[in-house]
């Protein structure tokens, strides 16, 4: 490790530990004394346990130049109005299509946040039984939609794989992934007068292909003297444990005439599953004849969205129009309720993808007991999950569900075949196509999985350094690398209990 203090340099630290909350904090120092401090996204956190940290920031939001967003995941763009209503007032970039997707999920989150529970129980439990974002609730409100509107008006969307300069000596370069329909990596490049540039490239959550969409590839960034903060959700998983039983458990379902319920995730699942279950059609392993339905108001959103922007999918003719015959949404209660009397074989597909929130938690409890009925999950669900809890529990045996004693009777299944996240060989694929990494900083993944992913880059790819990005450390990157890294203070704080800011950078 060189020392050279008068060169420009960065420091990266993360918000979060983990996978959810996603927000990672760069501050750029310049010789001149100028400083710029940006984030790569400003996610919610999703677990209880972090769910404290949502209502603060250990930073003073006015001091953040801009913001630069990876995809619209919730975890990811989450507490962009809270940072707005805490007082930032620079821009947003995002991709293009990432900036036409926000509105629709942090106006849905914003209006589940805006009801408490003391003020209308109603109107409260209808939000939360048509919420498909999972958020935690307090009594303070988070933000409402007037702060997504003032933050929606920072947002600027940018195409892909044209630089735009954001200062004078700094740019960025939003990079097609397959992870979601408007998804990006990120290229960050630092100049400053003759020094050599810093190029920081934020995979953000990384996907090889997705079924919906094509990635342009961008063969300029593989010679760059480049230091890659890479997403390690499945680093540790190998691709050879993806099990590709979904098609044949519809199937088996189908044929003994079951109810068979489908957890999705709003955007992505929630029109993904619908095109499986075309081709399926298609190939005439599926009776068209067997009703569909989807139920999930968030969800109904997004697939319009894609059908009104077919410009974006694939030209594949079953792309363009992925919804399956006699495919039909379930409006409000009325229907929902003549869903669960009705004893016909049908296929019901339901956000939220753990079962937690939206109509899944109307869905689940009650086809849990049911014999004739096989359940499946087809995302990651968190064990703490409703999802979670009923994979654990066996086929006849009696559980705890929310304080009732029921028996589990319903066939449970899971799929990973649908993970929007590269696995261990592909991640490590990806690296190979660079032909000058200075270093490979691994983030979002869960703590034993970023240390043996990490371990695995060492092995096989042997860049100069490897570090790990959590809330404990800063990196300090300077062109060549990294040149250190050292302690942060505590950044599990509550409300009340802020760290002041210049103890932290
Ligand atoms: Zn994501
Ligand atoms: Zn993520």
């Amino acid at each position: 490790m060189k020392k050279n203090k008068t060169k420009m340099y960065a420091d990266i630290i993360s918000l979060h530990n983990e996978v959810t909350g996603s927000c990672i904090i760069c501050t750029v120092r310049f010789p001149n004394k100028e400083k710029i401090r940006f984030l790569v996204d400003c996610g919610l956190f999703q677990e209880e346990k972090y769910q404290l940290q949502n209502f603060s920031f250990p930073f003073d939001p006015k001091e953040i130049n801009f913001v630069l967003v990876t995809h619209n995941h919730i975890d990811h763009v989450g507490r962009l109005p809270k940072l707005y209503k805490d007082g930032f007032t620079g821009n947003i970039y995002a991709s293009k299509i990432t900036s036409m997707l926000m509105p629709l999920a942090l106006y849905n989150t914003a209006e589940i946040l805006s009801y408490s529970f003391q003020k209308n129980p109603n109107k409260y439990k209808k939000i939360i039984e048509d919420a498909s974002v999972p958020v935690f609730f307090n009594n303070d409100v988070l933000y409402d939609s007037k702060d997504v509107e003032g933050m929606l008006n920072n947002v600027i969307g940018k195409e892909y794989n044209q630089s735009f300069k954001i200062t004078e000596h700094i740019s960025a370069t939003f990079i097609p992934n397959a992870h979601l329909l408007g998804a990006a990596s990120i290229l960050i490049t630092i100049t400053y007068k003759s020094e050599e540039p810093i190029y920081l490239y934020f995979t953000g959550d990384y996907a090889v292909n997705n079924r919906l969409f094509d990635v342009e590839e961008n063969n300029k960034i593989y010679n760059l003297p480049i230091n890659i903060i890479q997403e390690s959700t499945y680093g540790t998983t190998s691709i050879d444990t993806i099990n590709h039983t979904f098609k044949n458990d519809i199937l088996s379902s189908i044929k003994n005439k079951e109810t068979c319920i489908v957890t999705v995730f709003s955007q992505g699942r929630a029109q993904e599953i619908p095109y499986e279950l075309k081709k399926m059609q298609n190939e005439g392993i599926l009776n068209p004849s067997i009703p569909i339905y989807a139920d999930g108001k968030l969800s109904f959103s997004y697939t319009d969205f894609y059908l009104k922007h077919k410009e974006f999918l694939k030209k594949d003719e079953i792309v363009q129009n992925f919804l399956p015959h006699n495919f039909h949404y379930v409006s409000d209660n009325l229907e929902r309720e003549k869903l669960l009397a009705d004893r016909s074989c049908k296929i019901i597909l339901t956000t939220s993808g753990m079962g937690n929130y939206g109509p899944a938690q109307t869905y689940l409890p009650y086809y849990i007991t049911r014999p004739k009925c096989s359940i499946i999950f087809c995302g990651y669900t968190t064990p703490e999950s409703l999802g979670g809890k009923l994979k654990q529990v066996e086929r006849y045996d009696t559980f705890n569900l929310n304080g009732l004693m029921v028996k589990r009777v319903a066939k449970i299944f899971s799929t990973n075949e649908f993970s929007g996240h590269a696995k261990k060989e592909e991640l490590l694929d990806f690296l190979k196509k660079f032909s000058n990494i200075k270093s490979v900083i691994i983030n979002h993944g869960n703590t034993d999985v970023k240390e043996n992913y990490a371990r695995e880059v060492i092995n096989k790819i042997s860049p100069k350094d490897v570090a790990i990005l959590d809330n404990k450390n800063y990196i300090r990157i300077y062109a060549y690398g990294i040149a250190k890294t050292f302690n942060a203070p505590d950044m599990n704080i509550l409300p009340r209990h802020r760290i002041k800011e210049k103890e932290l950078f």
